[in-house]
Parts: structure tokens; C-alpha cells; sequence
């Protein structure tokens, strides 16, 4: 809803540089060995309903097409049964903002000159910087970092991807650590040793925290698992024996555990992915009040939890209330779904102090895709704060404060880029 206030809050949020609060984005490398892009693949979450569509994997939609042209013609197909989902509406806004799309649609008339404009742009060497940082304005974009690999600090702000600490119970995981850090796992304590070390290294090199995704997998519940008992699977594992599914996760728990501890120490954040999954998610395993356990026996870690929780926003609004050491991150969200993001937001705003919600956080491979989610977190910003302050005493300057504290100022903080 136009207002003056709402295009005071749009202009404010415009006005200042974003934190990225979580990112996957494409290495300038990466980019261009990717290009030229087109509407087939500039794209990011899509592809999930590509599937849920068509019933195959994304990459066998255009199998056996030749021309730009047949593409198109399957692309229609999946578009005339779900282009309304909000996965696809992120494209058209990339499309509309970057490329000259001049419509609301993907059409038969217009799909091939707004293909061409990706092509053409997404090879220009100054492009890249271009949209990362004279369109989206960045900060930085805290990035995602695989085990062993590099980044790029011009562009990217650290947090190391723990996964594979929950697989160092498998001889693979295990030698490949060895190998990076030339030292033997021999028992539990060398294990947690290495996993010290490794992530010593990278915050040595300037990363802030750390991420682990397990819910994609598993249950986000842990619990303490003792020293002894996880020695005792541990060493069965060193000895090649079989493991139990429970204690499988015990050994897990007992890393999730050591990681919150480390963070304790050392002051990395600990970023964790909760809510949203992908096709044939086990949804009620990634709801963020699983993490009460470790949550509560970590009281001076800083939890970062990602996606809103979605769809269990609300749960996440209450344990952020109530766990001081809980920030709310909007990560991915926009994208998902603009309405649940209006409502979390709008519940959060009543019950969490502003300073621990992350209003945004990309969660895209490539650049253009930041600006046009970062356009449609903008968008919900503004509608929320200004119906709070039209309908439920807000403050104008706190929401004024609020905009510049979600999109800026607590990334700035939480993640210590100052200093
Ligand atoms: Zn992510």
C-alpha cells in the first residue's frame, strides 16, 4: 500500500549499504565460467517446482532440445501450471529490474529479447561488480565456505560449513581432514582436536562462524552425549564397525555439542538452517524448537537461525524472545513466500528486541537473483513497519531505526564486521 512513510522507509533502506546475511553466491569465477546465462539457468529456486511439476530432475527438462527456442517451449509447459509461485516471481522481478523485461510475464513475444540481454550482459567482464556492488550495494554477503576451500574478501564475509565435522565417524570425511591438516585422528579427542584446528584456521583468516544445515537430513533435536559414550562409537567406527542409526546420531550430537562449546570460546557465531527444505523435506524435523537442548545448555553462543524457521516463524518468534542468545535471520524468505515473511516480521517486531532479527540474507548462486530478492525483502520491510506504525503504535522513528537495524546495522554488529 503506497503511503508517504512507505516510500520513507524504501528510501531509507535504499540509502544505506546491506548486509547479506547469508549467501551461496557465485565466485566471480565461478560466474563467468558459467556465462553467458540465459533464462534457462539465471535462476534459483525454481527448479524445485520444476520437479514438483514435471516429476523429473530439472536438468531433463530441456534433454534433447537443440535451440533456445525448444527450451522455451518446455519452460511454457511447467510455466502455464505454476507461475505463480513465488520461486518463479523472483525470476521476473531479476528479469524486469536487470534485463528490460518490459511486462509481468514471460511471454511468447518477449522471452527471447530479455534471453538475449542475459546473454549479453552476463559476459561483460565489470558486470559482476556491476550488480553486486553498484545495483545491490552490499556490504558484504556472509558467505557459506566449504571445508578447504577459498573466498573472495572483496565480496564475502566467512561462515565455515560444519557438515562434514557430523561424518568424521566415516574413513573418507576422516582422511580427507587429515590430509588438510597433516595430523592423524587416532580417538574422540584427536577428532576434536582437528575440528578445533581446522576451524581456528579459518578464523584466523577472518571468518565469523560457523554453519551447520543438518536439518536437510536429520532431526534439528540433540542432546549432551557424555565424553565415554561417544568414545566408545567412535572407536567402534576406527575400527571399521558397523554403526547403529542411534549411534550415528548420538556421534553427531555429541560434535553438534562440541561446535556450540567452541563458539562459546572462541566467539564465532553459530549459524544454524532451520525450516524450509526441498522436495520430500521431513518438515517437522527442522522445526527450530528441536534445538531447545542445545540452545539452552549454550547460553553464551550466539545462535543464528535461518530461513525464519518456516513455516514455524511463529515458534521461532517465542524462542527468540524468550533465548537472548537467539537471532532471527529472514535468510532465503522472500523468495519463499512475500507473505509469510510480512507476518513473521510483523510478529517478531512485537516480540523480539530489533537488534537480534537479520532482515536479510540472499541465499542465491547469482548476483542478479541478490538484487531481485533484495527488492522484494525491501518491499515487505516497508509494508510491515508501516502498517505497525499505522496500526499498532510503532513508533515512526522506531520503524525508521528498524529498517536501517534489519537490512544494516545488526548484521554490521552480530557478525563484528567492524571490528
Ligand atoms: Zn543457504
Amino acid at each position: 500500500m503506497a503511503s508517504a512513510l512507505r516510500d520513507e522507509l524504501l528510501a531509507t533502506m535504499e540509502s544505506i549499504q546491506t548486509v547479506d546475511c547469508h549467501s551461496h553466491t557465485a565466485s566471480r569465477e565461478q560466474y563467468y565460467e558459467a556465462a553467458p546465462l540465459s533464462i534457462f539457468n539465471l535462476s534459483s529456486y525454481f527448479f524445485r517446482d520444476i520437479e514438483s511439476v514435471t516429476g523429473m530432475a530439472p536438468a531433463k527438462l530441456y534433454e534433447g532440445c537443440n535451440t533456445d527456442e525448444q527450451r522455451w517451449q518446455r519452460l511454457k509447459g511447467v510455466l502455464a501450471k505454476a507461475r505463480n509461485v513465488s520461486y518463479w516471481r523472483h525470476n521476473i522481478v531479476a528479469f524486469q529490474a536487470l534485463f528490460g523485461l518490459d511486462g509481468e510475464d514471460l511471454t511468447d513475444d518477449n522471452w527471447h529479447a530479455v534471453n538475449d540481454a542475459i546473454a549479453e550482459r552476463s559476459v561483460d567482464p565489470g558486470w559482476y561488480d556491476y550488480v553486486t556492488e553498484g545495483v545491490c550495494n552490499l556490504r558484504t554477503q556472509v558467505r557459506n565456505i566449504p571445508w578447504f576451500e577459498d573466498w573472495e574478501p572483496r565480496y564475502f564475509t566467512a561462515i565455515l560449513r560444519m557438515e562434514p565435522a557430523l561424518e568424521l565417524w566415516q574413513p573418507e570425511p576422516r582422511g580427507r581432514l587429515e590430509e588438510h591438516l597433516d595430523q592423524e585422528i587416532s580417538d574422540l579427542s584427536s577428532c576434536a582436536q582437528a575440528i578445533g584446528a581446522l576451524v581456528e584456521q579459518y578464523r584466523e583468516r577472518g571468518a565469523v562462524g560457523i554453519k551447520l544445515a543438518h536439518a536437510y537430513r536429520r532431526t534439528l533435536h540433540s542432546e549432551r552425549v557424555s565424553a565415554v559414550a561417544a568414545s566408545v562409537i567412535f572407536e567402534r567406527a576406527l575400527r571399521g564397525e558397523r554403526l547403529s542409526p542411534a549411534q550415528i546420531k548420538q556421534f553427531e550430537d555429541y560434535v553438534i555439542f562440541f561446535l556450540a562449546d567452541l563458539c562459546a570460546q572462541t566467539g564465532l557465531v553459530f549459524d544454524i538452517h532451520t525450516g524450509v527444505q526441498g522436495n520430500w523435506g521431513r518438515v517437522p524435523e527442522s522445526d527450530p524448537v528441536l534445538l531447545l537442548p542445545l540452545i539452552h545448555a549454550h547460553r553464551s553462543t550466539r545462535f543464528n537461525l535461518y530461513h525464519a524457521g518456516y513455516p514455524y516463524s511463529r515458534e521461532m518468534g517465542i524462542l527468540g524472545k524468550h533465548c537472548p542468545n537467539v537471532w532471527l535471520n529472514m535468510a532465503w524468505m522472500y523468495v519463499i513466500t512475500m507473505e509469510g515473511s510480512r507476518q513473521s516480521l510483523s510478529e517478531w517486531i512485537d516480540l523480539v528486541p530489533g537488534f537480534r532479527i537479520l532482515g536479510f540474507g540472499s541465499d542465491v548462486g547469482w548476483p542478479e537473483l541478490i538484487w531481485a530478492h533484495l527488492l522484494m525483502a525491501r518491499s515487505c520491510i516497508a509494508d510491515v513497519l508501516e502498517e505497525k506504525v499505522r496500526r499498532d503504535f510503532l513508533s515512526r522513528d522506531a520503524a525508521l531505526d528498524l529498517a536501517r537495524m534489519m537490512v544494516r546495522d545488526n548484521g554490521v554488529d552480530f557478525y563484528g564486521l567492524d571490528s
